[in-house]
């Protein structure tokens, strides 16, 4: 749980700036119809100018700094994460004691009627908005609430409204409690989905035994490279290997030593063909396919030479016995052309490892 909090974390930050950023505008605007409609700026300047500018202030920091914090990155996240908190605190702390000042006026009405309208709906969109993160979420609603709340009970103005304010702000609370565990199971949910479905896809692409590439991944790979080799007219090269007599490892010591030799000879095979672009897969029983892109003729024989001798080398324990036999392998380079179909590199690379095996074993043949 706690690592998956980790990973998504970023993503979270992302979709709280995001939720917020639409609501930025709204501030501006609607600071400028309170102070207008029913002329309260020509009442109350000083307080007018000091809301009005004070929200363009911050609203115009948030957007710079949501420009700036994109283009700073992942290494200053955490001091950019603080101060988008910190403006979004004071964007509501700015209309919180707005709200108490206007409460607390005699006469002035019709600007407490808006001013509530706006509270309202501005405390409801900023909860929903800040719902990934139940602290923000909930600091908002109180930073936008409480100044209100605190002035009308020293004053001892309206209790009704104090009460209502009060109940409201507990069940943005809730709202915002409730609202951030959906939030998190959603979140957690896509992520395990995600982490689920490229196990699976890993383990279809997978040899169970030997951690090889399977023979569907090989031949998938097969004919990616086979197209990207003839668009770029540059060489592909297929190494097929096949165990020499392993029938006989299999009768004489069981089918358990048999598997342990398969896995042995799949890491000599990675350890041989070490490129990240280089495809071992394991292509049927006892057979190894080796695909390389950007490998000419000479290092590809010299690899496969450098596989068999490594193979021919390789024992075994078992039983205080050295189990070990040798792999004869069949190279095919092409530069493929549109007329040809990737089942040729096979089929040439098969008459070449049938010709390894005609003329002995334990040797690479190599078939252009
Ligand atoms: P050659 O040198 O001509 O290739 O002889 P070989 O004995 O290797 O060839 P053959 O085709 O006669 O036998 C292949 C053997 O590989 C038979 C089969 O039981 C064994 N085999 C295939 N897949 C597996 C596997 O997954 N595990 C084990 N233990 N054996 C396997
Ligand atoms: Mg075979
Ligand atoms: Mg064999």
């Amino acid at each position: 749980m706690t690592f998956i909090r980790h990973k998504v974390n970023s993503r979270v930050v992302q979709d709280l700036k995001k939720r917020s950023t639409i609501g930025i505008i709204f501030y501006i605007v609607l600071s400028i119809i309170v102070t207008c409609a029913d002329g309260f700026y020509s009442r109350h300047l000083f307080a007018s100018l000091v809301f009005f500018f004070s929200n363009l202030g911050i609203c115009v920091f948030r957007l710079v700094h949501l420009v700036i914090a994109r283009k700073m990155g992942e290494p200053y996240e955490i001091v950019n994460r603080g101060i988008f908190y910190v403006s979004v605190v004071i964007t509501a702390l700015v209309w919180g004691c707005m709200l108490a000042y206007v409460e607390i006026l005699n006469n002035e009405h019709v600007t407490q009627l808006m001013m509530n309208v706006c509270i309202c709906g501005l405390s409801a969109g900023g909860v929903v908005a800040f719902i990934p993160d139940r602290r923000l979420a909930i600091l908002f609603n109180l930073a936008m609430l409480m100044p209100a709340t605190t002035a009308l009970l020293v004053n001892r103005l309206n209790p009704p409204l104090t009460i209502m304010i009060c109940l409201f702000s507990v069940y943005l609370v809730l709202i915002a409690i409730r609202g951030n565990k959906e939030y998190w199971n959603a979140l957690e949910n896509e992520y395990l989905l995600e982490v689920k479905s490229e196990e699976m896809t890993r383990l279809s692409n997978t040899d169970a035994l030997t951690g090889l590439s399977n023979r569907r991944h090989f031949n998938e790979a097969l004919e990616r490279e086979w197209k990207r080799s003839g668009r770029n007219q540059s060489l592909l090269s297929l190494i097929i290997l096949d165990i020499d007599y392993f029938k006989k490892i299999n009768d004489t010591y069981g089918h358990q030593v048999g598997d342990e030799y398969l896995k042995k000879i799949a890491e000599t095979l990675v350890s041989v063909f070490k490129r990240d672009s280089d495809i071992v897969a394991r292509y049927g029983g006892e057979e190894f396919a080796v695909l390389l892109v950007d490998s000419d003729v000479e290092q590809t024989i010299h690899l496969a030479e450098a596989a068999i001798h490594s193979i021919a080398a390789m024992t075994l324990d078992h039983l205080g016995e050295k189990v070990s036999t040798t792999i004869s392998a069949g190279v095919n380079c092409r530069i493929p052309d549109h007329t040809a179909v990737p089942d040729s590199i096979i089929l040439g690379a098969d008459k070449a490892l049938y010709a390894a095996k005609e003329r002995g074993r334990n040797q690479v043949v190599f078939f252009g």
